[in-house]
């Protein structure tokens, strides 16, 4: 069976462009989105990802906004920053780089963000809006895995969808959002008993474990939809010495020999990841301005 590669690099630069486009149309009446990025601390892997938000943020001709706090901020000062952000009508979204140091507790500090900017949509009403099928702000890495979904697949009604791994900003958000779309949903993760059988009966088979290439090939169905959220780092020795490389959840080989389309990783779902998140920014902006909002950039 050929398999067909989901491109999640070129999709998101199509996300990317359709969000610059509804930019333009804003500026035009006077308003320019605006996203806070809070980074508490100096995590390596954090900054890169802040540095990448920024940047494309500002590639789509929204306001980007970075505040850098120390890694002793004290939870006073990272509340009043956020109180502030809340506050300011130049901002349209909020988020705040997790993990955040141990000392500051990370459940307060998202739920003090008023939701309406919460673009990360972790906040507690959030996370209530889309379990009971409401308007909400939607997690940007499940919400990149269901754009892609939908444009491979169309209508996911009836799919059976299995989604390895049940943490609150993938697998949850994913496996409600596969039940807004009317398919029959498993959740699976690590006292899941016969996990290959599970996994076999997918025809949208979501890894988000963080367990490189944990899922071989003859756990996955003939044809099915396979998305690979894991980000793993793994020796590479023959690249070099002390060299590393990205594997996913999925061993690509096996299960794009049998899968009907992959995420390969990287460039899967990591790139939506950001796409969305500007995609968020936007459609908070049109809520905040009581404009229509865009479609097909929101679940
Ligand atoms: P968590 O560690 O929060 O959750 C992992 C889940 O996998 C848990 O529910 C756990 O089960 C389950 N699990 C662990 N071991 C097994 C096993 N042997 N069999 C079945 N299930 C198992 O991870 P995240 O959800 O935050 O991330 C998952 C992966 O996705 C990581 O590789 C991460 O790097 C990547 N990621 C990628 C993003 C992107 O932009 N592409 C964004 C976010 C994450 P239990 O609950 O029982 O412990």
């Amino acid at each position: 069976m050929t398999t067909t590669i989901i491109d999640g690099k070129a999709f998101a630069e199509k996300v990317r462009g359709r969000v610059a486009g509804f930019v333009a149309g804003l500026k035009e009446r006077g308003i320019t989105p605006g996203l806070a990025v809070v980074l508490v601390g100096e995590d390596p892997a954090s900054q890169v990802y802040v540095r990448n938000k920024g940047k494309q943020t500002l590639e789509v001709g929204m306001n980007s906004h970075g505040h850098k706090l120390p890694a002793d901020t004290s939870e006073a000062d990272l509340l009043a920053l956020i109180n502030q952000l809340n506050a300011d009508p130049a901002i349209h979204g909020i988020l705040v780089q997790l993990p955040l140091p141990g000392h500051l507790n990370s459940d307060l500090v998202i739920n003090s963000i008023d939701p309406a900017k919460d673009v990360d949509g972790f906040h507690i009403s959030n996370v209530g809006l889309l379990g009971t099928g409401q308007k909400a702000m939607v997690p940007c890495t499940p919400l990149g895995c269901l754009m892609m979904l939908r444009d491979h697949l169309g209508s996911l009604a009836g799919l059976n969808a299995v989604v390895v791994g049940r943490s609150n900003i993938v697998g949850k958000p994913m496996a409600q959002l596969l039940l807004g779309d009317n398919c029959t949903v498993t959740i699976a993760h690590s006292r899941t008993k016969d996990l290959a059988e599970v996994c076999r009966r997918a025809d949208i088979l979501v890894a988000a474990v963080g367990r490189p290439e944990m899922i071989p090939g003859d756990w996955v169905k003939p044809g099915a939809t396979v998305i690979d959220v894991g980000i793993n780092r793994v020796p590479a020795p023959d690249k070099g010495e002390g060299k590393t490389r990205l594997v996913g959840d999925v061993h690509y080989e096996s299960a794009a020999a049998v899968a009907g389309a992959i995420t390969p990783v990287p460039g899967g779902v990591g790139p939506m990841t950001i796409a969305c998140l500007l995609a968020n920014t936007l459609i908070a902006c049109h809520r905040a301005n009581g404009l229509p909002e865009p479609e097909g950039l929101t679940a």
